[in-house]
């Protein structure tokens, strides 16, 4: 097990809300904390399949979903039509991403805060601003 502190965390989290850890969700588990960049459904399907070849790809996602809800990974939309996955952990961050040219550049997390601060006190809304992207136009294409 690769990393004991964070399994053991991510674990909790999903006792926490009531999801049983199977064996299964283990592997999917390091799977995911195993990946340094972001992964998609697909990837992480192909990854867990070269050591567990009777995995299902809806097990996969199935597991995924309920690892956003644990909050244990983000799930964001970074284009091109697919569900990025990252474990919460490694996603203080933001992407702010060109529709023109594609280029993709990384914020740090604080750029939103005074967005939560405001949702917090002007609407009583705790929000989760972990890992968003943004689209629009760079320097470049604007
Ligand atoms: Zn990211
Ligand atoms: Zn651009």
């Amino acid at each position: 097990m690769s990393h004991p502190a964070t399994m053991q965390r991510a674990a909790a989290a999903l006792q926490k809300h009531g999801y049983r850890i199977t064996p299964q969700r283990t592997m999917i588990l390091e799977a995911v904390f195993e990946t340094d960049a972001h992964i998609t459904a697909d990837g992480l399907f192909e990854q867990v399949k070269k050591r567990y070849p009777h995995i299902s790809f809806s097990t996969v996602y199935r597991t995924l979903e309920l690892l956003r809800d644990s909050g244990i990974v983000t799930q964001t939309d970074l284009g091109g039509g697919r569900w990025q996955y990252h474990p919460v952990d490694k996603a203080h961050h933001h992407h702010l991403i060109c529709q023109g040219c594609g280029t993709v550049v990384t914020a740090p997390e604080e750029l939103l805060s005074s967005v939560q601060r405001e949702l917090s006190e002007e609407y009583g809304f705790d929000a989760i601003m972990t890992h968003y992207a943004i689209f629009g136009r760079c320097r470049n294409c604007r």
